[in-house]
């Protein structure tokens, strides 16, 4: 198999003059590699960038060819050919329209724009030079034929061709350099044959089209043969050309060995290579050809796309080899949902379903036809979900999978990329159907939503970046004596657009976006600054803490960093306390847990926040680096009037102090709660009862002690 452009087919294609040709793309990438190659195999190469810049070079120049890409913006490649045959007259030059796909609409239309032929695209060079080559022979041929019969036969005699030589009737009467083609092939056009007697039916309509164009005088068509069991075991291109007299020539060439290439590189290119379905490729340009229907008010197609993100976990048991049996199966099923989904249902789908794989994990399902509606696809989704969800069996191993169906339709969008993402929006934040939040459909609300966030997110990563945030402070009392025994560092933004953003959107968002890492770093460098301020002028030194995500804790650098901040500013490392959240700790996820333990070793103080609402057994405590438990809101805010959140209440802080913490209750807000805590023996309070949170300028107050809101 020859994949490149062998140095024999350059030097062949040199004649005296280089054939010209105009390459007419807007992708700047393809015009480049068309050159090199047309040029490497002896062309003369202009380059147009867009239809108008294709028809004013015709304009100045003579081309010998022209290849021109389907679709550009402005003038689309049919538009740019139906203008260039008017500029062109009678001047056969060869135009070939490379489409997107070989499919048989653009096939259809770039003909019907007078092309002379078509290339499907990823474009193969080998077929196209020789395609190229053979046109402007042609050309060439049929310009001779206007009374220079005699250079045509000597065009043939050095013609790389076989050639036949027929009456008018299409019989044969002679053959040339029929050792150019397959055996089987040669037996078959005999002298006395009659030509369209051998012909595959299949191909005879074609042919009979350009032996009629051939005998009127009025093209030179070409056409292919394909004989052989599956209809591509051998390829022959052909094209008829009127000889001298009365004569017709046929001129053949075997192109098996580039149409075997062509398909190789097509099923490379769009077919993957695990699972024999289509590939992601395959399915944007069949979504392209979809959506370009429906502009022209053809049926609309919804695009279902099924996720798993449990795929790899099976790697390490069933090896690449399980993991490619169980995407078969996956594929199996998916397979016979669809198939039974289109036989049984009564909308009649305009195209077949088309089911691709598009990454590892991720399948789509793409449905065209007037009926195809919201209803009948959520039953189609529910049962291709059932029958994913059902555990598959590789090797003995069994594999649970959870999957997510996304689904969009194509209303209102106009690129399969758009489409595509939609189905992974509908995944990720979709609203749920039925109740059933693993299958999600596509909204404006969803691209709103997620607009939004990513608004939110620039303006927060800017925000951050300029220091624009702040740092307030809630002070915590100590329930015997009301003295001040820390207080909370709380991050605060006010956007100059937005106003002011509550933590609990933009944290969240932080977290999701790794912004929150830059966010910490803010914070901590502004407490720790503070801190220093405080005792520069002589404030009582209390602890303040410092809320830590998970993500934080995690990484490689938090204590190093943390400990460098201290040290810098000489601050006795109690007076700082991280507050983390169960979770943290008993997923004990990654470096987390080892930072913590370190950090306390140093002397920070450690909190467990929001406690009682994650899962940790209160036995577990004593094994955990920490100083503090903060009793959850939710259990404060109720603890005066609902008896089990007083018992849990209680409880906590029972256990708590056996192992020797500290606990504070937080989100105190009436005297009730408050004395509720007393009793309960809890150690000290933090709320808006006692100090809302407020900027370094207006903590002094708190310095001095709580004071009974009565007394104010
Ligand atoms: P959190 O750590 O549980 O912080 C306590 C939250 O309760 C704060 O909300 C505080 O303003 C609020 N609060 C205090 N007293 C009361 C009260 O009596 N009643 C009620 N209803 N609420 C009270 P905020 O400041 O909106 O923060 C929300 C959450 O955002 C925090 O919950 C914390 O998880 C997170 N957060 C805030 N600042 C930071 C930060 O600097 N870094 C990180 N990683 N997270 C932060
Ligand atoms: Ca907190
Ligand atoms: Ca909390």
């Amino acid at each position: 198999m020859q994949t490149a452009i062998s140095s024999s087919d350059r030097l062949s294609s040199r004649g005296p003059e280089p054939s010209r040709l105009l390459v007419v793309d807007d992708d700047s990438a393809i015009r480049t590699v068309s050159r090199l190659a047309l040029e490497y195999s002896g062309f003369s190469v202009t380059e147009a960038c867009d239809g108008y810049t294709a028809l004013s070079w015709l304009k100045s120049h003579r081309f010998d060819a022209i290849l021109l890409d389907a679709r550009m913006p402005g003038i689309d490649g049919f538009e740019t050919c139906r203008q260039m045959r008017e500029r062109l007259g009678m001047d056969p030059v060869p135009i070939v329209i490379a489409t997107g796909l070989d499919d048989d609409v653009s096939i259809q239309t770039a003909f019907d724009c007078g092309a002379t032929d078509f290339a499907p695209k990823p474009l193969n060079w080998q077929i196209i030079i020789q395609r190229l080559r053979a046109l402007i022979r042609a050309r060439e041929a049929s310009i001779h034929l206007n009374g220079r019969s005699l250079q045509i036969s000597s065009m043939l005699k050095t013609s790389s061709e076989a050639v036949l030589t027929m009456d008018r009737n299409a019989v044969i009467q002679e053959r040339k350099h029929t050792e150019k083609l397959p055996e089987a092939v040669k037996e078959m056009f005999r002298p006395g044959c009659a030509f369209f007697d051998v012909l595959p039916v299949e191909c005879s309509g074609r042919v009979a089209k350009a032996w009629e164009n051939a005998v009127n005088g009025d093209s030179i068509d070409e056409f292919i043969l394909q004989f052989g069991a599956n209809g591509s075991d051998m390829n022959i291109q052909g094209r008829f050309i009127a000889g001298v007299e009365n004569e017709m020539l046929c001129l053949l060439q075997d192109q098996t060995e580039a149409f075997v290439t062509e398909r190789k590189m097509y099923e490379l290119a769009y077919v993957d290579q695990c699972t024999g379905i289509a590939n992601e490729k395959r399915l944007i340009s069949e979504l392209t050809l979809r959506l370009k229907q429906e502009r022209d008010n053809g049926p609309s197609t919804v695009l279902i796309r099924c996720a798993t993100s449990d795929f790899q976990e099976f790697e390490p048991r069933l090896g690449r080899s399980g993991l490619n049996k169980l995407a078969c199966t996956i594929v199996s099923r998916i397979n016979s949902r669809v198939t039974k989904f289109a036989k049984d249902t009564s909308l009649v789908l305009s195209e077949p379903p088309l089911v691709a794989r598009i990454s590892e994990s991720h399948y789509a399902i793409a449905l065209s036809g007037d009926g195809v509606r919201g209803d009948n696809i959520e039953e189609l989704a529910q049962s291709i979900l059932s029958v994913l969800t059902n555990c598959v069996e590789i090797d003995g191993f069994s594999c649970p999978m959870d999957w997510k169906i996304g689904i969009a339709t194509s209303t209102g969008t106009t690129s399969p990329d758009a489409l595509l993402s939609a189905t992974a929006y509908a995944i990720q934040s979709g609203l749920a159907v039925n109740g059933n939040d693993r299958i999600r459909f596509y909204n404006s609300g969803v691209q709103e939503n997620i607009g939004r966030a990513m608004e939110l997110e620039r303006l927060l990563r800017k925000d951050i970046a300029t220091g624009a945030l702040e740092v307030y402070y809630q002070p915590k009392f100590a329930l015997s004596d009301r003295s001040l025994i820390g207080m909370e560092a709380l991050v605060r933004w006010n956007n100059l657009e937005l106003g002011p953003v509550s933590p609990a959107r933009f944290i969240p968002l932080a977290e999701q976006t790794g912004l929150i890492i830059p966010l910490s770093h803010f914070v901590i460098e502004t407490v720790l600054d503070q801190i220093v301020c405080w005792r520069e002028e002589g404030s009582p030194a209390v602890p303040v803490s410092i809320n830590i995500s998970g993500h934080h804790l995690n990484s490689q650098t938090i204590v190093e960093e943390l400990m460098a901040g201290i040290e810098q500013r000489d601050i006795p490392c109690h007076l700082v306390e991280l507050e983390v959240t169960e979770s943290i700790m008993i997923e004990g996820a990654g470096r987390a847990l080892a930072n913590l333990h370190e950090l306390r070793e140093n002397g920070v103080r450690i909190s467990i926040d929001d406690f009682g609402t994650g899962y940790s057994s209160l036995s577990y405590l004593r094994e955990l680096p920490i100083d503090c438990l903060k009793i959850d809101r939710s259990f404060v805010n109720s603890i005066a009037n609902d008896p089990t959140a007083h018992a849990i209440a209680k409880a906590i802080i029972t256990v708590g102090h056996e192992v020797g913490l500290h606990v504070i209750a937080e989100g105190v807000e009436t005297p009730e709660q408050l004395t509720c805590l007393k009793d309960a023996q809890c150690d000290s309070v933090q709320g808006y009862l006692t100090g809302r949170p407020v900027d370094r300028d207006h903590f002094d107050i708190f310095f001095g002690g709580y004071v009974p809101r009565s007394t104010h």
